[in-house]
Order: C-alpha cells, then structure tokens, then sequence
C-alpha cells in the first residue's frame, strides 16, 4: 500500500511540475552545419518529431522544401510555392519543435520590417540567452519568401542550391510567421537569433522569410530554457567533417540576397 501511495505521489508531483513550471524544450534532429554541408537525408519522421511538440520550423528529405508545424499539423512550402500536407512518414534532415505555449502578446507597430522587428524584441525579451517560440500573426503589407527544391545526389552544399532558390513576393497577405529565436551560443547546431517560416491563412502560400513590413499583426512568445538533440544515425552524418566554421555559409543562406 505505502508502495502505491508512493508511486501516486510522484506522478501527481509530475503532473504539477509539468503544468505549473511549464516544462517545454525545443527538440531538434541534427544539427545546421549538417543541413549546410548537403546532409539533405534524416533518420526521423514527422510522425516522430510531433510528440515533441505542435509548433516547429525545417525542412524534409532530399530538400524538398520548406517546412512548418502550425497548431500540430505540418505544412511544407515546395519550390513552386504549393502548400502540401506531408504523410506522417515523410523523413526530415533537419527540424526543430516544441510546444508553443504564448507568455505575452505584443500588438506591433505598423510599417516595421523584419530587422526592425528583430530589436524590437531583442530589446524586450529580458535576456537572449534562452531560446524562444515566436509567433506572428496578421496582416502583412509586403512579405518576401523562398522555398528550396529537391535535390538528388551528389547533393551540393547548401550555399550553391540557394544560388537559384525560388522566391516569392506577397502584398497585402493574412498569415503566420512562425519560428525561433536561438541563443547566439546556437552556433553550428541550429540558427543564432531569428528564424521564422510563413504560412498565409488559405494555405496556398509560405516559405523561409526574408523579410516583411507589417500592416496589422500581433506577437506571441515564450522562452524555452530545454533544448534536445536527436542525432541521426545516417552513414553521411557519422563520418561528416564538422570542424569548419561555417557563419559565413550559414549568413548567405539564412538572409536575401
Ligand atoms: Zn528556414
């Protein structure tokens, strides 16, 4: 009986530490050095990266696009900027999720563009060095995007596919930006600072941003303190060469041209 008595109060004390301390983690699968090196095959699936969460930023298999989970469903932005559902089984080289569980909303300030929104809320967070869920959503005046296309072997590193990347323009569009934003100390594991993913509200429509100017929208975010890695168990990522820096490979990627 004491046994029992026992084991009831661990899992309620459990229970309360997960709802009142609000323990969460972004989970990611390997790492951005990988993706940058032309590691463009996982080991995981969506399937498998959802029970770490219902909000979440990558890509999946051979490239094929950019990727977002929005209120648990994923979403994946091809390069001719159709909207698919990907099956469950779809595989992911490089993903990042957590649940989003908004701590403070933020109505933001009209005709502000993304580098402006960046210190903005650098300014407000109180430290920048935990990871936060950021969320966008509203109306956008301008929001300039791009998708990647699938790529066969031998891949090429990330910097030469990006040369001919599509990329789209939005005026006047309703949608979500969602994403995170990763300690500086990030470095060669996932993207320091801001990187969000669109996705308009008809689902016709997303991709990777690169920037927007804000017409109507409202800010949602939460620090995350627990940050999981799944490293995959593929041949190409256990005899990869990680020592280089790759910053400067990471910054022609991530921003517009
Ligand atoms: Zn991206």
């Amino acid at each position: 009986m004491k046994k029992i008595n026992a084991s009831l109060f661990i899992l309620i004390a459990f229970m309360f530490f997960n709802v009142f301390a609000g323990e969460n983690a972004v989970t990611q699968t390997s790492t951005i050095d990988a993706l940058l090196k032309g590691l463009y095959e996982g080991d995981v699936t969506l399937g498998d990266m959802r029970k770490y969460g219902n909000f979440g930023i990558g890509t999946v298999d051979f490239l094929d696009g950019e990727l977002l989970l929005f209120e648990g469903t994923f979403y994946n932005v091809k390069s001719s900027g159709a909207v698919v559902s990907p099956p469950d089984d779809t595989k992911t080289p490089f993903c990042s999720v957590a649940t989003f569980n908004p701590e403070k909303s933020v109505t933001l300030e009209k005709g502000i563009d993304f580098k402006r929104f960046c210190s903005f809320l650098d300014r407000e967070l109180p430290s920048l060095n935990y990871f936060y869920a950021v969320k966008i959503q509203g109306t956008f005046k301008i929001l300039k995007t791009r998708s990647v296309p699938f790529q066969t072997k031998p891949y090429q590193p990330l910097v030469e596919v990006v040369k001919t990347q599509p990329l789209f323009n939005f005026e006047n569009v309703k949608g979500v930006l969602i994403g995170f934003r990763c300690p500086v100390f990030v470095k060669g594991i996932n993207v320091p600072g801001y990187h969000l993913h669109f996705l308009s509200d008809d689902k016709k429509g997303g991709g990777h941003l690169f920037d927007f100017t804000i017409e109507d929208a409202e800010l949602q975010y939460c620090r995350i303190q627990e940050f999981k890695m799944l490293l995959p168990s593929t041949k190409d990522f256990s005899k990869a060469d990680f020592s280089a820096n790759m910053t400067e490979a990471l910054k022609k990627v991530e921003c517009a041209k």
